[in-house]
């Protein structure tokens, strides 16, 4: 009732009222959050920030949920997505170099925004084929593959900082690494520029056709899931550990280690989070037990400090 009483009044923010999370992860679980707030102009997104603020509600963004794993009993907060107020993608001009810099807002999936670059004939982000997530999202994983990252043609990202203020961070001031942007807790990131280079349409689509070949060949695209869950270690790949630990087809409930890919957890249909976060407890401790390595967790656990 208090989230309700305190936000129903803003102007131009869509609500939705105990929304299970389920609907908007590809993990397909998570129960309720208290109010899905959908924002529609930046304005909007503005003052929603500056009332959860002012009132101490605590929030989280959401991008396409495809890094998340939120719990069954929900979670008391409120969920901003950005898919109508930052969801355009535009051509900013080119430089000198013949290279042109494209916008893209938060909220746009990492899919358009190649399809996009197709279009125009502009390549650089064509690596990032197959990833299913938002570019909020991407920006703050710094998503990738052996192939590059985001980071690779970033030039700056616009966000609103931790007290609502909105800021340019251009790329020499961020911090990059295997997985994160460095970008402070509790910003909101709203979009991001990036330098791409003249391409050709034909080739593009060839080598996205690869990419993206080669991810089906490899991974259990066919059942819900959240891709990689943990991080690779510096010396082997974490899907080298669990399989040599045996652990591939473990099982709890709907949640299984994928028999094609150990890294990656699928819900075969009727997982819940607990049953997923069974199996990732039971892999830390097989491969911290075997092997001495601690993995780290890619996967982003909500509701746990
Ligand atoms: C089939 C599959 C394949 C995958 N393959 C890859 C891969 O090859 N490489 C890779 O790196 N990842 C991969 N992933 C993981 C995932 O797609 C990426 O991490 C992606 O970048 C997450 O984006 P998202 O929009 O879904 O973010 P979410 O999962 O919604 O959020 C991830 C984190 O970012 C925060 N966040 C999201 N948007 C914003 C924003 N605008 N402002 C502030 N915080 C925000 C969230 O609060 C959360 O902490 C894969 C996932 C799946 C399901």
């Amino acid at each position: 009732m208090r989230f309700r009483s305190l936000l129903k009044d803003l102007p131009e923010v869509e609500f939705s009222w105990d929304e299970p999370l389920s609907g908007h992860t590809t993990f397909r679980v998570g129960g309720p959050v208290r109010c899905l707030a959908r924002p529609r102009n930046e304005r909007a997104l503005s003052v929603l920030l500056g009332q959860l603020r002012e009132c101490d509600l605590p929030l989280i963004v959401l991008g396409a949920g495809s890094n998340i794993l939120p719990p069954d009993q929900g979670l008391d907060v409120v969920a901003i997505k950005l898919n109508i107020c930052s969801s355009r993608i535009l051509r900013q001009g080119e430089d000198h170099g013949g290279e042109t810099l494209i916008y893209a807002g938060a909220g746009t999936t990492l899919r358009d925004v190649i399809r996009y670059c197709v279009r125009n004939e502009l390549e650089g982000l064509e690596t990032l084929a197959g990833i299913p997530g938002t570019i909020g999202g991407a920006l703050i994983m710094n998503a990738g593959t052996s192939l590059g990252t985001i980071f690779d043609c970033l030039t700056h990202i616009d966000l609103f900082d931790s007290m609502g203020i909105r800021r340019q961070v251009p790329r020499d001031e961020l911090k990059p690494s295997y997985r994160s942007m460095g970008i402070p807790e509790g910003s909101t990131v709203i979009g991001g520029s990036f330098r791409v280079r003249k391409g050709s349409s034909e080739d593009l689509r060839a080598r996205i056709r690869e990419i993206v070949d080669r991810r089906k060949k490899n991974q259990p695209l066919n059942f819900a899931s959240a891709g990689s869950i943990f991080k690779n270690p510096p010396e082997i790949s974490a899907w080298q550990l669990i399989e040599k630990a045996g652990l591939k087809g473990f099982r709890v409930g709907g949640a299984e280690i994928s028999k094609k890919h150990a890294n990656w957890i699928i819900n075969r249909g009727t997982a819940s989070s607990a049953d997923i976060l069974e199996v990732i407890r039971k892999i830390e401790k097989e491969i911290f037990g075997n092997f001495g390595v601690r993995l780290e967790r890619e996967i982003r656990i909500l509701g746990q400090s």
